[in-house]
């Protein structure tokens, strides 16, 4: 039996449905992106194994251990894969196709979905963060062609 949307009921949501895109922060993710308000890059390093994860998680991937600290990530990595996007299917990210969707790998192991902001960046090019301003929100990070 099918609810009417006029349920009290809470529907449950998928992890990758936001009705406010990024516009929320468990105690997960919180560092994150008062971190990425500043223009800064974070990932967890686990305090017991000294492993990085990325994303954000209560435990170690490595060890389960829960002694999660974030440090500062270089910034730097390489482009693991891409794709080009040309359809524009969710209008209200206001992406402009075609945009580049990738993987990016970055030097501390962890790897980050992302977009690319340049043109000249392939598999296995060398990237450096940016960062993708949002009005009202937390800005995105995103790469670019490494400078030397
Ligand atoms: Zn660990």
């Amino acid at each position: 039996m099918a609810l009417a949307d006029s349920s009290p009921r809470q529907r449950r949501r998928c992890w990758f449905v936001v009705e406010s895109l990024f516009d929320w922060a468990d105690p997960t993710t919180a560092h994150f992106w008062e971190a990425a308000s500043k223009e800064q890059l974070v990932i967890q390093q686990c305090g017991a194994c000294r492993q990085y994860q990325f994303y954000p998680r209560p435990f170690c991937l490595a060890c389960d251990s829960d002694d999660i600290g974030w440090v500062a990530a270089s910034g730097r990595g390489t482009v693991y894969s891409q794709t080009t996007v040309h359809l524009k299917a969710a209008p209200e990210l206001g992406l402009v196709t075609p945009y580049v969707v990738a993987v990016v790998q970055l030097e501390e192991g962890p790897r980050l979905l992302t977009n690319l902001t340049g043109e000249a960046c392939r598999i296995g090019s060398p990237v450096q963060v940016g960062w993708r301003s949002r009005q009202g929100q937390a800005p995105v990070p995103v790469f670019g062609p490494a400078t030397p």
